[in-house]
């Protein structure tokens, strides 16, 4: 058993409920917890859901599993845990990964600081003393000098606009909001709606049970196999043998992930060669189809191209009706144009008869009715309806969180353009106030970047104590420079502008790029140049300063 210090710095004067307050008991809040209490702070954490776990916790839905492997997805600041942990598989599915988030917070006794079923509606920025006021939909109200929302990109679900989706009297659950009781498919006719990186999970799980399965296609996306396997005694040892030099790796990575960087282009290698290669990306496991394949693979649009074709040959290989094949085949965007989906069986279950495909570029959806889903071909009945219609992105969170900085400054008018911050971590008029996690963070395995955030964060929140200062907010030059950086290094992005990335899938939205352009090395970068040159990006003050604290 770990003993853990008691907080050294107090509220101040008993007037507040928190130094930092969190809102968030996701895989980055977790975390941020269990930091910030090690360095010595007192911690609340706000949480939405009845549970942690975050994404975790809310998507339930059966076949809902990473497509991170699960040892380089967990976290990795202790060797004690990482040895006590034993993953089942490559790719965890969700009950098991709720139930390591679970055994984290327990293990590091951290349940205690943490207040469930707690909806946060409003944050506001108090200046003359330099503190949060953060209210929840209970009416319950709570003060703290530091707010870090580490409230997720993926975290609130999205419905497009039918018409009648209230109408419908059978059973319907989104994705993203999973009730907690199992759904029982058993004998119903089910439908479907939307085939990213939930529906093509969900689909060739609940289709054994169903009497009946429809998938509603508004875009195909290139899926290509997950390959998950169980982790073996032996391999369980490896990981443990391998733990530090693992950790380096990931340390290293541009996107956080192990698989090895390719330094060949595509026609480096003639095409006999290429197909072999193809090949044995097609049976590799997860990410490794973006990290480890050809190095022009994303970016080279013949080269794009010869791996496309290879996937479309295995789509019309395993999909026995050439019609439905056909209509499998992306054709608004290439490989990676959009974040592609891993899959397990989803292109077999096709051959199903008790499947069918819609194709809604052919036959739109025009509403909802009591009885199932009316396209323009006509309507069919269902007894459920699987609405995996995904997520806003990036700020979604935060923009519903009624958050106001200083002067009444509203983060929604703020970023009405699009989110503009310094490292992913803080934006100019809101003090006091991080988001890691959030837009700007991550490009590839999350907990990773998050990991980074939270320990800057961290650090940052020590360094104002030791030097006396309570208050801290990025310049605004910081924050163009930054978010400038992440504009100019969208369209070296291999995502197009018809990725949720930049906000494509909700209407209204700015078309911005949401993930961090730089990767790990770039955010390594900036920390260490932040914290060698005493914040200077940061206006720093002490509350008693009236606000004319050091200008950063
Ligand atoms: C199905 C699915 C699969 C994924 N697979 C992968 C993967 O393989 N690899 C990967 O790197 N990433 C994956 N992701 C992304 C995933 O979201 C992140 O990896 C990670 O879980 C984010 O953790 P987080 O703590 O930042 O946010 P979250 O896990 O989203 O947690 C945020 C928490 O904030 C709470 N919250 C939000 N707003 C409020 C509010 N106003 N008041 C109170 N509480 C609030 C929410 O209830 C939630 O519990 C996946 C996402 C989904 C949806």
């Amino acid at each position: 058993m770990m003993i853990h210090p008691e907080p050294t710095h107090e509220p101040d004067s008993g007037r507040l409920d928190a130094d930092v307050l969190i809102v968030g008991a996701g895989v980055t809040g977790i975390y941020q917890l269990y930091m910030a209490r090690q360095a010595g702070f007192s911690v609340r954490v706000l949480e939405a859901g009845a549970g942690v776990g975050g994404t975790w916790f809310w998507n339930r839905y059966p076949g809902c599993r990473f497509d991170s492997e699960s040892y380089t997805y967990a976290y990795l600041f202790s060797k004690e845990l990482f040895d006590e942990w034993e993953w089942h598989e490559q790719f965890a599915g969700q009950p098991e990964t709720e139930r390591y988030l679970n055994h984290v917070v327990d293990r590091f006794d951290l349940r205690r600081h943490i207040r469930f079923d707690t909806w946060v509606t409003s944050m506001t920025f108090d200046e003359p003393t330099g503190t949060w006021t953060v209210a929840a939909d209970d009416g319950s109200n709570f003060r703290s000098r530091y707010v870090i929302a580490a409230t997720g990109v993926l975290s609130v679900p999205f419905y497009p606009d039918v018409p009648g989706r209230q109408d419908f009297r059978g059973q319907a659950f989104h994705t993203g909001l999973w009730p907690a009781s199992p759904v029982d498919f058993t004998g119903k006719r089910v439908a479907v709606i939307g085939t990213g990186s939930s529906g093509v999970q969900i689909a060739p799980v609940i289709v054994g049970d169903a009497a009946s399965l429809n998938v509603y296609q508004r875009s195909a996306n290139w899926c290509t196999p997950l390959n998950n396997a169980p982790i073996t005694p032996e391999e369980q040892e490896q990981l443990r043998a391998g733990f530090e030099a693992m950790r380096e790796v990931l340390n290293a990575s541009t996107a956080g992930f192990l698989h090895p960087a390719n330094e060949r282009s595509a026609f480096d290698d003639t095409a006999e060669e290429r197909q072999a290669f193809f090949e044995t990306m097609w049976r590799s496991p997860g990410f490794s189809k973006l990290s480890s394949n050809y190095s022009d693979v994303l970016f080279d649009e013949a080269a794009n191209a010869e791996w496309c074709e290879f996937i479309i040959r295995k789509i019309r290989d395993i999909v026995q009706d050439p019609d439905t094949a056909e209509r499998l085949i992306p054709n608004d965007h290439g490989f990676g144009g959009k974040r592609p989906p891993f899959v397990t069986g989803y292109y077999e279950m096709f051959n199903d008869p008790k499947v069918s495909l819609v194709d809604l570029q052919l036959t739109p959806i025009m509403r909802i009715t009591e009885r199932g889903i009316e396209t323009a071909d006509g309507e069919q009945e269902f007894d459920i309806i699987v609405w995996a219609t995904g997520f806003d992105f990036g700020t979604g969170a935060l923009l519903r969180m009624g958050i106001r900085g200083r002067d009444g400054l509203t983060l929604a008018d703020h970023w009405a353009e699009g989110p503009k911050t310094f490292l992913g971590v803080q934006t100019t008029g809101f003090p006091n106030m991080f988001f890691p996690g959030g837009p700007h963070a991550a490009a590839g395995n999350n907990p990773r970047y998050n990991g980074d955030q939270v320990e800057f964060i961290t650090r940052t929140l020590t360094f104002l104590g030791d030097h006396g200062f309570d208050t801290i907010e990025v310049g605004p030059e910081a924050e163009n420079a930054w978010t400038a950086m992440v504009d100019r290094g969208s369209g070296q992005s291999p995502f197009g502008e018809a990725s949720y990335f930049f906000g494509a899938n909700i209407p209204g939205k700015p078309r911005k790029y949401l993930l961090n352009s730089g990767g790990r090395p770039k955010l390594f970068k900036e920390f260490a140049k932040v914290e060698a040159n005493g914040y200077e990006a940061f206006r720093l003050s002490r509350s008693s300063d009236g606000g004319d604290g050091r200008q950063g």
